[in-house]
């Protein structure tokens, strides 16, 4: 059984099509890039997939089990994490404090940093962080961390929920490349120890074709090619879509 199954997933806005009829799947422990020019409709598959965005028809399966339309929080619930291109750590924290917040939260305690003064979940918070390479981090205050620890501090929290799945778009949006190149080889590895999935949007084609297992191709709301990178680089579709050739 495929970890995600996407069928006939459509999205419509009154009578414009943002997504129409994409279907894929996901395996446990594969990194799946979706890409697409600039509207697409990348960013509206995600959020159908996570519950941000309604879907107009088709259906999302989860380990077999539908969770279209749910609302995002038991989506969060059953197993699907999300980090977000925004950065979403609290500066005034330190990173252990923020990781420790994400744990409280998926253990259904109230989100208070007031908790996080004591040790609470921080022997988890420490491991997950140690996952990371930000264990030596740990007590500094996120605000003093260069952009490309805060996104591994963002990947801990995501962490903290234990997803089956993971899905983060365009995660290393602002980076230098050779910091792309470092956190993409984390989320990799952590996917293969954890046996994570993992779709992701990016618009670096190094990251794309470096590190995708598998690649889905959008254009204007239609999956226009899925297949490994080396079927990707020779789709003739694929080919006109981007180079215009
Ligand atoms: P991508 O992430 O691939 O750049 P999006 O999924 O954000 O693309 O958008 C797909 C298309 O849907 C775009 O043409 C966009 O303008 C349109 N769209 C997105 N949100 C809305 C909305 N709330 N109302 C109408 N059209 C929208
Ligand atoms: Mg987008």
């Amino acid at each position: 059984m495929s970890l995600l199954e996407v069928t006939h997933l459509s999205r419509h806005y009154g009578d414009f099509i943002a997504v129409e009829n994409i279907s894929f799947s996901l395996q446990a422990g594969e990194l799946l890039a979706l890409i697409g020019p600039n509207g697409a409709g990348k960013s509206t598959t995600f959020n159908m997939i996570g519950g941000q965005l309604a879907v107009t028809r088709g259906q999302v399966l989860l380990e077999g089990k539908p969770i279209t339309n749910l609302a995002p929080r038991r989506i969060w619930k059953k197993g699907v994490g999300r980090t977000f291109q925004i950065a979403a750590t609290f500066g005034s924290f330190t990173v252990a404090q923020n990781v420790q917040n994400a744990l409280l939260s998926h253990h259904g305690r109230s989100y208070s940093f007031w908790q996080t003064a004591d040790r609470l979940y921080r022997d988890q918070a420490d491991a997950l962080l140690e996952q990371v390479g930000m264990r030596g981090q740990a007590d500094r205050h996120c605000s003093e961390l260069a952009y490309g620890d805060v996104k591994r501090v963002e990947l801990a929290m995501a962490l903290a929920s234990e997803p089956r799945l993971l899905l983060m778009d365009e995660p290393t949006a602002g980076m230098a490349p050779q910091e792309r190149q470092e956190l993409m080889a984390l989320t990799r590895d952590i996917a293969r120890a954890r046996n994570t999935g993992v779709l992701f949007t990016e618009h670096s084609m190094d990251v794309v074709f470096g590190f995708a297992d598998r690649i889905l191709v959008l254009a204007r709301g239609q999956l226009i090619a899925q297949g490994t990178p080396q079927d990707i680089r020779q789709d003739p579709q694929v080919q006109q879509v981007y180079f215009g050739t």
